[in-house]
C-alpha cells in the first residue's frame, strides 16, 4: 500500500510503500537531538521511495551508516535512510491517511541510550545499543 508523505509546509512530497504498520522508536542521542524529541519514531518502508517534490529536501549524512532528510523551509524531519541497504524509515507523523488503528508500537531500540526522565508505557521489545554494533 502506497502512502504520500509531506512535510509541514508541503514543499517536500514523496511516496512510500510501507512494509508493515510496526512502529519503532530509537532512543539514541543522535535521533533525539536531530528530532529535538524524546526519540525518533518511524515505520520501515524499504527502498521503494518515489520523490515527487524535492527542491527543498536537504540530506544530512548523520553517520557512516545513515542519512537523514529534512525540509529546508519548515525543518520537518522526513526520514532516516540506512545507507547499506537503501532502506528508508519514515515518521508516522508525516504519512498522510495513515490508518492509525493498524499501527503497532512494537519496538524500542538503543533503549540503554534513553535518558531516565521519560519512558513509554506500551509493551514493546526493548533492544540495546550492543545489538547494533
Ligand atoms: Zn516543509
Ligand atoms: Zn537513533
Amino acid at each position: 500500500m502506497k502512502y504520500r508523505c509531506t512535510c509541514f509546509c508541503k514543499a517536500v512530497c514523496f511516496e512510500v510503500t510501507l512494509k508493515s504498520f510496526e512502529l519503532t522508536i530509537c532512543h539514541c542521542q543522535m535521533c533525539r537531538k536531530l528530532n529535538s524529541s524524546t526519540g525518533f519514531a518511524s515505520i520501515e518502508c524499504g527502498s521503494s521511495v518515489i520523490f515527487n517534490s524535492i527542491d527543498n529536501l536537504v540530506i544530512l549524512t548523520s553517520s557512516a551508516e545513515g542519512e537523514r532528510g529534512f525540509c529546508n523551509l519548515c525543518g520537518t524531519s522526513l526520514f532516516f535512510k540506512f545507507k547499506k541497504t537503501n532502506e528508508y524509515f519514515v515518521p508516522p507523523a508525516i504519512i498522510e491517511k495513515l490508518p492509525e488503528s493498524e499501527v503497532v508500537f512494537s519496538e524500542e531500540i538503543f533503549y540503554d541510550n534513553k535518558p531516565c526522565y521519560y519512558s513509554y508505557s506500551n509493551k514493546t521489545t526493548k533492544r540495546l545499543e550492543s545489538e547494533f554494533i
